[in-house]
C-alpha cells in the first residue's frame, strides 16, 4: 500500500541555494548591510530579480509578508484610528498588519467563490469613509481585478494587495500584485518560495518605495538596496521615517533567490495536483468548489471546497474523519481557534463582524495544502479520503 503523502511538506531548497547559504555563513557577513566597502549583495540581487519578475519599478525585501503589509499601509498614509477595508477571509498576519499600524478594520463580504464582494466593498467604503483597501487574495482566489481597479479609482480607494498565495497568478495576463499601489509576497515555508521567513513589497510608486526602504531599516546605506528611488526622493523622506529593523537578511535572500527560476515548474506541478483533485470532488454530490473565471490564471498550492448544509458538529466530525485517515484537512468554521486558524471573530480590533455571508461561507469551508510532487495516484488517494469521509457522515446523519 502506498503511504499517504505529507501535505505539510514544504518546497525543496535547491542545491545552489544551500551552497550559497553555507558560503555566506562561512563569511560571517550576515547583517543586512555593510558599511566599509559594503554592497547590497544577495538581498539587492533578489530585489532586482523580483522587481523584474513582477514588472514593477521597485521591490523592497523584508523579514516577512506581514512586515511588507504593515509598511505598505504606513506608506499609503494610514494613521492610528483610520478605517481600512479588509475582506473577511484571510490569515491572521493581515488583520495583524492593520493592528500594527493602528488601523480600524472595516470587514467586507466575500462571495461563495471566496473573493471580495465588490458591491459590499462600495457600500462599506462609502459608509466608513475608508480610503484604503487591504485585499487579501486568500488561498489564491482572484476577484475581477479590472473591475476592482475601476471601482477603487472611482471611489478614491488606494489598493494594497496581499499576494502571499498568488505568486505566479494573473488576471487577464496581468500578474497579481501589480494592480494595487503595493503588492506584498511571502517566502514563508508554506508559500511558493520557501526561505523559512521573508517578504517582498513591490510598487511603482517612488514615495511608497522610499518610505518602505527607510522604515525597513536602511540607515543611510539605502544606496545598497537593489531598487532605489532617486536621491532627491530619498532625501525628502529620510528624516520622517523611523528605522523599524524589518529588512530581509542575506541568508534568507540566498535561500530564496535560486527558487525564483523554479516558479513556473512549481506552479504547473501545484495546478496539476489541484485540478485533478478538484475534478474528482466536483463530481461528488454535496461538494461545492469555487468557480474559477476564465480570466484567472492561478498558482494553486492549496485546495478549497465547501460542504453546504452541514452543521458545525457534522463539519467537525468530517474534519476528524479525514485526519484520522491521514489527510490533514483544515476548516475555516471552527469556533475553537487552532493551528494557523483564521476567523474574523479572532482578529484584533474587529468590534462587530458585519459580514454574515463571509462567516456563513467559511462555516462549511475546508482546505488542504498541496505539497509539490504529488503523483496522480497520490491525488486520487487524497480525493478518496475526502469523499469517503463525507459519505460516512451522510450515512450516520441519515441514521439518526
Ligand atoms: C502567510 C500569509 C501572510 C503572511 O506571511 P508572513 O510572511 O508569514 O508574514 C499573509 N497573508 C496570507 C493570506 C498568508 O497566508
Amino acid at each position: 500500500m502506498r503511504n499517504m503523502p505529507d501535505l505539510g511538506q514544504p518546497p525543496d531548497i535547491p542545491e545552489s541555494a544551500l551552497a550559497s547559504a553555507v558560503a555566506l555563513i562561512s563569511s560571517g557577513r550576515l547583517h543586512r548591510y555593510g558599511e566599509a566597502g559594503g554592497t547590497g549583495g544577495v538581498v539587492a540581487e533578489l530585489e532586482r530579480e523580483f522587481a523584474q519578475l513582477l514588472g514593477r519599478r521597485y521591490a523592497v525585501a523584508v523579514n516577512s509578508c506581514g512586515s511588507a503589509l504593515f509598511l505598505a499601509l504606513k506608506a499609503a498614509g494610514v494613521r492610528p484610528g483610520d478605517p481600512v477595508l479588509l475582506n473577511a477571509f484571510t490569515l491572521g498576519p493581515v488583520p495583524g498588519a492593520l493592528d500594527h499600524v493602528g488601523a480600524r478594520p472595516v470587514l467586507v463580504e466575500i462571495t461563495e467563490d471566496l473573493v471580495i464582494d465588490l458591491d459590499d466593498l462600495r457600500l462599506k467604503a462609502r459608509a466608513s469613509g475608508a480610503r484604503v483597501l487591504m485585499l487579501s487574495h486568500m488561498r489564491g482566489h482572484l476577484c475581477d481585478l479590472e473591475a476592482l481597479q475601476a471601482l477603487c479609482c472611482a471611489e478614491g480607494i488606494t489598493l494594497i494587495e496581499d499576494c502571499a498565495h498568488t505568486l505566479g497568478a494573473a488576471w487577464n495576463g496581468q500578474q497579481a500584485g501589480t494592480f494595487g499601489q503595493s503588492g506584498c509576497f511571502s517566502f514563508q515555508s508554506g508559500k511558493h518560495v520557501n526561505a523559512g521567513e521573508g517578504g517582498v513589497l513591490v510598487t511603482d510608486d517612488q514615495d511608497v518605495a522610499a518610505q518602505a526602504i527607510l522604515h525597513s531599516g536602511s540607515y543611510m546605506l539605502y544606496a545598497q538596496n537593489g531598487t532605489v528611488p532617486p536621491a532627491e526622493v530619498m532625501a525628502r523622506w529620510h528624516k520622517r521615517c523611523g528605522n523599524y529593523s524589518m529588512r530581509m537578511g542575506p541568508l534568507v535572500a540566498a535561500l530564496a533567490l535560486p527558487q525564483l527560476a523554479l516558479l513556473p515548474a512549481r506552479v504547473a506541478d501545484w495546478n496539476a495536483s489541484h485540478d485533478r483533485i478538484a475534478a474528482r470532488l466536483s463530481a461528488v454530490p454535496g461538494f461545492v468548489l469555487p468557480m474559477r473565471p476564465e480570466a484567472e490564471s492561478y498558482a494553486q498550492s492549496s485546495l478549497q471546497f465547501r460542504l453546504p448544509g452541514r452543521s458545525l458538529a457534522q463539519m467537525r466530525a468530517y474534519v476528524d474523519a479525514c485526519r484520522a485517515a491521514g489527510v490533514w484537512v483544515k476548516w475555516f468554521g471552527s469556533d475553537i481557534p487552532e493551528g494557523y486558524s483564521s476567523n474574523p471573530a479572532q482578529w484584533p480590533g474587529v468590534e462587530a463582524i458585519d459580514a454574515p455571508r463571509a462567516c456563513a461561507v467559511q462555516a462549511t469551508l475546508c482546505d488542504i495544502r498541496l505539497p509539490l510532487g504529488l503523483s496522480s495516484q497520490d491525488c486520487d488517494m487524497i480525493a478518496d479520503v475526502l469523499t469517503a469521509a463525507a459519505e460516512i457522515r451522510e450515512l450516520r446523519h441519515a441514521a439518526t
